[in-house]
């Protein structure tokens, strides 16, 4: 019931702070000591292993070699007494299958002695190989049920941590996941794969500018955005239970107009909330660096100081993970959703991404005079070349049913791909195309506020620009169509891909033309022409929100899927399936079945929204209309009977029957179009669900909109967006 949910979110509001805190004492140690805690880092690993096995392990960790199977052993005898000294009974090899999420199977150390009790043993082998029955992941196609082996590999370069609840601790250990015929069933094995090929065509090219690096990195600091309301409003929603979002809800009367949530003061038990998880996350080696409020009312943000890509992929879903598991205990459930709440903004998640050599030098860095910075130019160019040429690809890597209610939304960049470059960067690529190279560099100067006693800042040579899907933000690329509730291995793979295939095209054009007796310089300008003059469409600086940059976006032939359904196609491509196959990311059939689960799960997402939502309406919703029906029915009869007239009172009651029969009929309709029947392929399905039943959803939602702003509060049995967004 409304009322009830609120008068317990209220109270428990009211009294968790006087409550002993369930959370852990902020101790002794301070927060530089408690930094890895609990993880298996090099600190440990230098104390623990002897020194040949901790070189062969580093050594895989920074070069990519293999550790031998005498080594492993060794490892894993360290990593077990290390793990039992801090009351690990069990470990666990960790996954992120096709599902978006991670898995886990959890196995004890304990093997039964002889003589009755037990010893905590783990080999070489159990570290390196685990095998959980692959038959209940998703695999798209690529096994069947009675294939169902499927092993997990131990990634050395991703730490193992420990895992605390409440009641034991447990060993996680980072891994690949793949069929038993060596197929990727997972995220991090092509993510591990892209790495590996990036870094060879990048150092292909620093070589050409005189480098001695002998690997890059793909990094990458990812920012998550989420909502939190009170618990008591989630359990009595089943659309956020089951959903993820709220399917039915009126606007409230304030929503985020008043533009006064935004970097706003954090309330205490948020703030209770965010520490805790940041301590957490900070005991297993997350670096989280910035918490704040976001534009939404009961909207925040938490991101972490930037890592290798793996890693960051490894740490953003431990983040996800421990956001969702750390807000019960503080009376607060935290939604991770694209879109939970209509009306207001939605959360993304900016993937920040770059590219550094073994030495930390990032490739993307444009220095103080970036037109004479031959060598970030060519980076860049490549980034530019990559996007341009792969944009269906990069909108593949973000289509969601969830994104589908962000991107285009004016709160989120449009569905069309493009790069911000901004002012600085932008004038340089024009100089290059005009004279084939640049010869200055616009700075943005010094800034006086006029106020003697502030200091004049530097002012960065261009302004930010929030409309755009993919911006150069000073020293890095932000991917911003990301979403939400996506793991970024994905969005992650597929960058590194595209740049991958566009480094291979650079350093292929440049060591032609050193070959034909072409100084580098020369070699240099030459390309930057080339690829500044065919992939310059993709270059937008104005704002993504407006109707101009659709109908400029048009004319320049950039692709513009507006829904997921649309984009799904685009992974097929052939120049996308051969740039995979090509640098050995994803064989075709690999790279299918990410394609199939995609449009898989679209569907099923649809199809649990419209089924809850015929369930709600039918059991939450048409229930506590026809009650009010009856009390204003009763109400009309008993004014006739005394004799009196009310005609406002009598047109309430018709219109509230005129609600409520559409509102019935358009539940009818939506059971009615989930009852067809539908054979054949899933993305003629997908189409089904974007073209009828989501329409559908739609407008049964509008008319149950209506009658919840009607119906009275204590009858209205769902919390509504005025309690849930505000009440904190
Ligand atoms: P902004 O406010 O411009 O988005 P921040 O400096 O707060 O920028 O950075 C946002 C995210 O970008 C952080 O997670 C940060 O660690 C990350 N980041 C910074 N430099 C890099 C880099 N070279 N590669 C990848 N991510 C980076
Ligand atoms: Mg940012």
């Amino acid at each position: 019931m409304g009322s009830p949910a609120s008068k317990d979110a209220i109270r428990s509001i009211t009294t968790w702070a006087t409550t002993p805190a369930q959370v852990r004492p902020a101790g002794q140690r301070k927060a530089t000591e408690e930094f890895g805690s609990l993880t298996f880092n090099e600190e440990v690993q230098r104390a623990r292993l002897p020194k040949d096995v901790y070189r062969s392990l580093r050594r895989a960790v920074a070069h990519g070699e293999s550790i031998e199977p005498n080594v492993a052993d060794i490892l894993a005898s360290a990593l077990k007494d290390w793990a039992v000294e801090h009351g690990a009974t069990h470990y666990t090899h960790w996954f992120q299958p096709l599902t978006g999420i991670t898995a886990e199977k959890h196995d004890s150390f304990l093997s039964p002695s002889a003589d009755g009790r037990a010893v905590a043993e783990f080999s070489g082998k159990e570290l390196v190989r685990g095998e959980p029955d692959a038959s209940s992941f998703p695999s798209g196609g690529m096994r069947s049920t009675f294939e169902a082996r499927g092993y997990t590999a131990w990634d050395p370069t991703s730490p193992p941590w420990l895992l605390e609840t409440g009641s034991g601790t447990t060993l996680v250990i980072p891994t690949a996941f793949v069929s038993w015929t060596g197929e990727a069933l997972d995220k991090k094995t092509p993510l591990l794969r892209s790495m590996e090929s990036l870094s060879k065509q990048a150092v292909r090219i620093l070589k050409l500018f005189g480098s001695k690096a002998a690997r890059v990195t793909a990094t990458c600091g990812p920012e998550q955005e989420y909502f939190l309301i009170d618990r008591q409003f989630y359990f009595n929603r089943p659309d956020l239970i089951n959903a993820g979002r709220t399917l039915f809800g009126a606007r409230p009367p304030k929503g985020q107009e008043m533009e006064d949530h935004y970097f706003g003061s954090i309330p205490d038990r948020v703030l209770a909330f965010m520490m805790e998880v940041e301590r957490e996350l900070n005991r297993v080696g997350v670096p989280l660096k910035t918490r704040h409020n976001e534009v939404a009312p009961g909207q925040f943000e938490v991101a972490p100081i930037f890592e290798n890509a793996n890693v960051a992929t490894d740490h953003q879903m431990m983040t996800m993970e421990m956001l969702r598991r750390i807000a019960p205990k503080y009376g607060l459930a935290c939604l991770m959703h694209e879109k939970p709440f209509a009306g207001v903004n939605g959360s993304g998640k900016h993937l920040n991404w770059s590219m550094s050599d073994e030495l930390g030098n990032n490739l993307l860095n444009p220095g103080d005079t970036p037109h004479e910075n031959i060598q970030f130019l060519v980076f860049c160019a490549a980034v530019i070349r990559a996007v341009n040429k792969f944009q269906g690809l990069l909108r593949f890597s973000i289509a969601s049913a969830g994104n589908d209610h962000r991107l285009g939304a004016n709160e989120a960049p449009p569905a069309i791909i493009s790069i911000f470059l901004g002012d600085q960067l932008t004038d340089i690529f024009q100089q290059v195309e005009k004279a084939g190279s640049a010869k200055t560099t616009k700075s943005g100067g010094i800034m006086d506020i006029g106020v003697a006693v502030l200091p004049k800042l530097p002012r960065d040579a261009g302004d930010r620009n929030r409309t755009s899907p993919f911006a150069f933000t000073g020293n890095k690329f932000e991917f911003r169509a990301v979403s939400s509730n996506q793991s970024i291995a994905l969005p992650n793979v597929v960058l590194n891909v595209a740049i991958t295939e566009s480094l291979d095209y650079c350093a292929t054009e440049l060591e032609k033309g050193l070959k034909e007796g072409k100084k580098l310089q020369a070699a240099v300008k030459q390309l930057l022409v080339k690829v500044v003059r065919e992939n310059k469409r993709i270059i937008f600086n104005g704002n993504g929100y407006s109707d101009e940059w659709q109908k400029e976006a048009a004319k320049r032939g950039l692709l513009n899927h507006r829904t997921s359904v649309d984009a799904y196609g685009e992974a097929m491509k052939p120049e996308v399936v051969a740039a995979f196959e090509k640098y050995g990311v994803l064989s075709e059939r690999e790279w299918h079945a990410r394609y199939e689960v995609a449009v898989e799960q679209y569907n099923k997402t649809i199809n649990v929204e419209a089924q809850l939502m015929v369930l709600m309406a039918n059991r939450y919703i048409l229930p506590a209309a026809y009650q009010f029906q009856g009390t204003l029915a009763g109400s009309v009869a008993a004014v006739k009977a005394a004799g009196a007239t009310s005609k406002e009172t009598r047109r309430a009651l018709d219109t509230l029957c005129e609600l409520v029969d559409e509102c019935k009929v358009r539940v009818d309709r939506l059971q009615g179009l989930l009852d067809q029947q539908h054979d054949g392929a899933a993305e003629k399905h997908a189409r089904f669900f974007r073209d009828k039943v989501i329409p559908a959803m739609e407008a049964l939602r509008e008319a149950a909109d209506s009658l919840e702003v009607i119906v009275p509060h204590d009858v209205w049995p769902l919390p509504t967006y005025r309690e849930m967004l505000f009440i904190k």
